[in-house]
């Protein structure tokens, strides 16, 4: 029995079920229910909340959600061999846990949260985890259907979500993440945690969205950035040829055409957005 619940040790379940890590699905579990507990708590008071979870795999970080209260956990698993080792948690949370057995990057799961709080925590599948996050942060609707985004992702990544312009790390990512939301690092995680172990430290990232992010078509603010930072050290009076007149969309967005995609803020971004949008009225 385990700590946070009566539950068996992962390790027993996961040999119980088969449940060899598969590289191909990004299988690096998380054996230690105290860092499940961690992450869980690192996505705030769960009580009456309902927690989307992308691929559960065994259930450590299930587990974790559950015993810190979340009314309602919906894990997405892509793995059917998953599913039997989930059950059994579910049966000790009569009525708390949904299983859907699927590719997390086809399910709408606004519509499977449904009305009342609900947030993404999740400790990432790293082959598909810029998608999933993209697909959260520059949804058509907004403010979206979470209040928060608890994720683990490789460290590297984690960086490119929350920099700075001037930073190395910045650029789409984090253009995309910081106009709809504020990003932190909350803390890193050594390989050694998982198993088996990844390469690299993993890092796991918060998100809130704004309320009121400036107004921008998330469309026009991808082409833009995309058109930028697809050439980040050339100025952006060249690099943004491919959009029409650079010297009209800088001067309307009241940026010199001296300066590299490395250096403009969002808001910068998003004037260039609204720019080249007014251009194509
Ligand atoms: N949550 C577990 C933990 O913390 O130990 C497992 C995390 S593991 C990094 C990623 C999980 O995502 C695996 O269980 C894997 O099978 C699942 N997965 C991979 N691709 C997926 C996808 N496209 N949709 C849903 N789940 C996926």
């Amino acid at each position: 029995m385990s700590a946070i619940d009566d539950l068996p040790p992962l390790r027993d379940v996961i040999q119980r079920h088969d449940l060899a890590p598969k590289k191909s699905l990004g299988q690096n579990f998380l054996l230690d229910l105290n860092l499940t507990a961690r992450i869980a708590r690192t996505g705030g008071r769960l009580e009456g909340v309902t927690v989307v979870e992308v691929g559960p795999g065994p259930g450590g970080l299930t587990r974790a959600l559950l015993a810190e209260g979340a009314g309602r956990v919906i894990a997405i698993e892509k793995d059917a061999r998953a599913l039997g080792a989930l059950a059994e948690i579910a049966a000790r949370y009569p009525g708390r846990l949904d299983v859907v057995e699927g590719d997390a990057l086809e399910v709408d799961m606004g519509a499977l949260a449904g009305d009342g709080p609900a947030r993404v925590i999740a400790n990432l599948p790293y082959n598909v985890a810029t998608p999933l996050l993209l697909g959260w942060v520059a949804a058509d609707r907004w403010p979206p259907w979470w209040d928060g985004l608890t994720l683990m992702f490789q460290r590297e990544v984690a960086e490119r979500i929350v920099a700075r312009p001037g930073d190395g790390a910045y650029g789409r990512l984090a253009v995309m993440c910081g106009w709809r939301c504020e990003a932190k690092i909350a803390f890193d995680v050594n390989p050694q945690a998982f198993t088996p172990p990844p390469k690299v430290v993993s890092s796991v990232v918060r998100l809130e969205p704004r309320p009121q992010p400036l107004p921008c078509a998330v469309k026009a603010l991808e082409t833009v950035t995309q058109a930028a930072f697809g050439q980040r050290r050339k100025m952006l009076r060249q690099s943004l040829k491919s959009l029409g007149d650079p010297s009209a969309l800088l001067d309307a967005a009241g940026i010199e055409p001296t300066r590299r995609a490395e250096e403009i803020p969002v808001e910068g971004f998003v004037a260039l957005a609204n720019a080249w949008v007014a251009t194509r009225a």
